[in-house]
């Protein structure tokens, strides 16, 4: 088994996968979860990864966050970067408050007691939750749990972010404002952004380039570039042409695995 590898030459904050592989289990039990997934995502980029349910986006980006190994193929990343992970539950710690768990990460980088409180005070005020510090998780809503879960991953201080259905559980109008906010966020800290989602319509109002995945084995079976001006509106015309555009590949590709 291949394990991920961080190349020198890969400028930060880029991601390549280069013929990637996932096999889960072995013998009859072996499933092909991804097979030869090869992309590149520049620094800075914003790509946003759909699929139907099961087709392997999960899996491609837990491989990324080096949570997995690969079965073949490799992944670069810059020269000692590693990714942020961030899922649809917010998986704060619920004994700590809001403080304490952004500041996990930055305990972890040994950072000093001054420098992780004015750390902690600043990604607060980032994610709009300045007067949250004391508060717990469960006196939170799923909104604000998921900006801390924000905040926490931005004190990793990574080039690249790893989003997993991150706004999967919450309401539209919820939705709508983390969108503004993590594109605020993307653009001032000039992130690399790979994205999951299976809402067409957050993935044409958020990415810079959309990117297709079949059912098993997953594999690229399609792109497209979003050139929509920012900022956008999920509601605006332009964001919802492309949705439909891509609803349209997604319903072929699951009509092909008659499902
Ligand atoms: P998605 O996130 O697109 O819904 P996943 O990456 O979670 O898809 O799963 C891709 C495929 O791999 C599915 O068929 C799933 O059942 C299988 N799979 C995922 N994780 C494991 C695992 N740990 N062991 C065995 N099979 C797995
Ligand atoms: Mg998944």
């Amino acid at each position: 088994m291949t394990s991920t590898t961080t190349a020198p030459r890969s400028a930060t904050g880029s991601v390549a996968l280069r013929g990637v592989t996932k096999v889960y289990g072995h013998g009859d039990q072996a499933v092909l979860a991804l097979d030869e997934v090869s992309l590149d995502v520049e620094p800075g980029e914003f790509v946003c990864l759909v699929g139907a349910s099961g087709c392997g986006k999960s899996t491609l980006l837990n491989l990324v966050a080096g949570l997995d190994g690969v079965s073949g193929g490799r992944i670069e990343l810059g020269h000692g970067v590693n990714p942020g992970l961030m899922f649809q539950e917010s998986a704060l710690f619920p004994w700590l408050t809001v403080e304490a768990n952004v500041e996990v990460p930055l305990r972890l980088r040994r950072l000093p007691r001054a420098e992780r409180r004015a750390k902690v005070a600043e990604l607060l005020r980032t994610v709009h939750l300045a007067d949250f510090g004391r508060k717990r998780p469960h006196q939170l809503s799923g909104g604000m749990r998921q900006r801390v879960a924000l905040a926490r991953t931005l004190a990793l201080d990574t080039p690249v972010l790893l989003m997993d259905e991150p706004f999967g559980a919450l309401d539209a109008m919820t939705r709508d404002i983390l969108h503004d906010e993590l594109e605020r966020i993307w653009s001032e800290r000039k992130l690399t952004v790979l994205f999951v989602t299976h809402n067409v319509r957050e993935a044409a109002r958020l990415a810079d380039r959309i990117i297709l995945l079949s059912s098993r084995p997953g594999r690229i079976i399609w792109s497209t570039r979003v050139d929509v001006p920012r900022p956008r509106r999920i509601d605006s015309p332009e964001v919802a042409t492309i949705a439909a555009e891509v609803t349209d590949r997604l319903r072929t590709e699951v009509g092909r695995h008659g499902q």
